[in-house]
C-alpha cells in the first residue's frame, strides 16, 4: 500500500503555482486586484450569467444572496433536508427560519412535488416565503423544468445552491444559471478550489452590486469611511482568485477524470443486486462525488460493511450528508418528510472521486471493492 486514498483531494500543480506566483509578484496581495476581476468575468462566462462577485466562501455567497432578496426575521426559506449544513446556516444568519423538504430517492435532489405543496400551504397560511434554495447535490442539477414554474407561480425567488455543481448542466444549461442568483464554492474538496472561496453569480446587475457592497463592509463610495448599514468582510483574496483562474482552465479535464472514475464504478457494480449509483443516468452531472446506494436486504450486506472494509485499507469514504432535520441544531425546525433522505443517509456512501487520484490508487480502490464483493457472492 502507498499511503491513504482520499475522497476528493485538491488537484493542484504547476499551472496553479505559476498563476499564484504571478499574483504575488504583481503586488496585489489583497482582496482586490486584476485577478479577482478576471476570475469573476471568467466564471460568469462559464456559468452563463451576466455578473459575478467573488467571495470568501460559498456560505458567504448564499448569505449575501438571501440578504439582497430582503430575507430577514419572520421569513421562511425552503431548503432541502439532504444538503450540507451551510445551506441552512446561511438562512439562519439572516434571522429567517429554514423549513426542510425531503428528496427524490433517485437523485437525492429536492422532491419538487413535495416542495410545491409546502409552498402552497405556507403561502395560503399567510407566511412570507422569502426564497427557495434548491441544491444541485453532488454535482447533479435539480429538475428545474418542474421547480422553476412552481416557484414563479408562487412569486418566490429561487437561490440556486450550486456549490457542488460548477461545470454541470441541466438540459444543456449550466448550473449556476437557474434562479435569481446562485452560489458556487471553491472549498478544498470541491470540483475546483481556491483553498477556500466562493462566488455569487446572477443576471441581475443590481443584486450583484448590492452583494459586492455588503461583502465590502457596506462601505459607501466616498473617500472617508462612511457606513449607513452593517456590512460583512466577505471578499476573496486576489491571490486566491489567481489560483481559481488556473483551476478553471482545467475544469473540463478534471470533470472528465471524475466521469471516467464514475463509469468504472458503474461497471464494477453493474451486476451486483441491490446496488445503484445515485443520479447515475444524468449526462450533465459534473460527477463531483460518486455515491453508491445499497439496499441491505437485496444486497445481503450493508454499506457500513463496505466502508469498514475500505477504511481498513486506508481508503476514505464518507456517508451521504446527514439530513438537516436529523441534526441536533435543527431539531425544532419544521420539515416536509417522506423518509427518502433518511434512507439515503443510511444506505449511501460517497466513494473516492477526486481528479487527482492516480491510476495505482484507482486500481487499488476498485480491487479492494471487488474483493469485498467476491467475498459476499
Ligand atoms: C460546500 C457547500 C457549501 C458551502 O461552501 P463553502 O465554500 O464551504 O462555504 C454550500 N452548500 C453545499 C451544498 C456545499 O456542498
Amino acid at each position: 500500500m502507498t499511503g491513504p486514498v482520499l475522497l476528493s483531494p485538491p488537484d493542484v500543480g504547476a499551472l496553479e503555482e505559476s498563476y499564484v506566483l504571478r499574483a504575488l509578484r504583481s503586488g496585489w496581495v489583497a482582496p482586490a486586484g486584476p485577478e479577482l476581476a478576471e476570475f469573476e468575468r471568467e466564471v460568469a462566462a462559464r456559468v452563463g450569467t451576466g455578473h459575478a462577485v467573488a467571495v470568501s466562501s460559498g456560505t458567504a455567497a448564499l448569505h449575501l444572496a438571501l440578504l439582497a432578496l430582503g430575507t430577514g426575521p419572520g421569513d421562511v426559506v425552503l431548503v432541502p433536508t439532504l444538503t450540507f449544513a451551510a445551506t441552512a446556516n446561511a438562512v439562519r444568519y439572516t434571522g429567517a427560519e429554514p423549513v426542510f423538504v425531503d428528496c427524490d430517492p433517485a437523485t437525492g435532489n429536492v422532491d419538487v412535488a413535495l416542495l410545491a405543496d409546502l409552498l402552497d400551504r405556507l403561502t395560503a397560511d399567510g407566511e412570507r416565503v422569502a426564497a427557495v434554495i434548491p441544491v444541485d447535490l453532488f454535482g447533479t442539477c435539480v429538475d428545474y423544468a418542474s421547480l422553476l414554474p412552481r416557484c414563479e407561480a408562487a412569486g418566490v425567488p429561487v437561490v440556486e445552491d450550486a456549490a457542488e455543481a460548477l461545470g454541470a448542466t441541466y438540459r444543456g444549461r449550466p448550473a449556476g444559471s437557474f434562479g435569481r442568483a446562485a452560489a458556487l464554492s471553491f472549498n478544498g474538496n470541491k470540483i475546483i478550489t481556491t483553498s477556500g472561496g466562493g462566488m455569487l453569480v446572477s443576471d441581475d446587475a443590481d443584486l450583484v452590486d448590492r452583494c459586492r457592497y455588503l461583502a465590502t463592509q457596506a462601505r459607501q463610495p466616498v473617500l472617508h469611511y462612511e457606513h449607513t448599514e452593517i456590512g460583512y468582510n466577505y471578499r476573496l483574496s486576489n491571490v486566491l482568485a489567481a489560483l481559481g483562474r488556473a483551476q478553471l482552465c482545467r475544469l473540463d479535464a478534471m470533470m472528465a477524470r471524475r466521469r471516467e472514475l464514475r463509469e468504472r464504478y458503474a461497471k464494477l457494480f453493474a451486476a451486483v443486486g441491490g446496488v445503484r449509483l445515485l443520479g447515475d443516468h444524468d449526462p450533465g452531472s459534473n460527477c463531483w462525488l460518486t455515491v453508491v446506494v445499497v439496499d441491505p436486504v437485496e444486497a445481503g450486506w450493508d454499506v457500513i460493511d463496505l466502508a469498514a472494509h475500505l477504511r481498513a485499507r486506508q481508503i476514505e469514504t464518507r456517508p451521504v450528508w446527514k439530513p438537516m432535520h436529523l441534526q441536533p441544531v435543527f431539531a425544532s425546525a419544521r420539515a416536509a418528510l417522506t423518509g427518502a433522505a433518511a434512507r439515503l443517509f443510511a444506505r449511501g456512501l460517497t466513494l473516492p472521486s477526486g481528479s487527482a487520484l492516480t491510476e495505482p490508487q484507482i486500481s487499488r480502490v476498485l480491487e479492494t471493492i471487488s474483493e469485498f464483493l467476491e467475498a459476499r457472492r
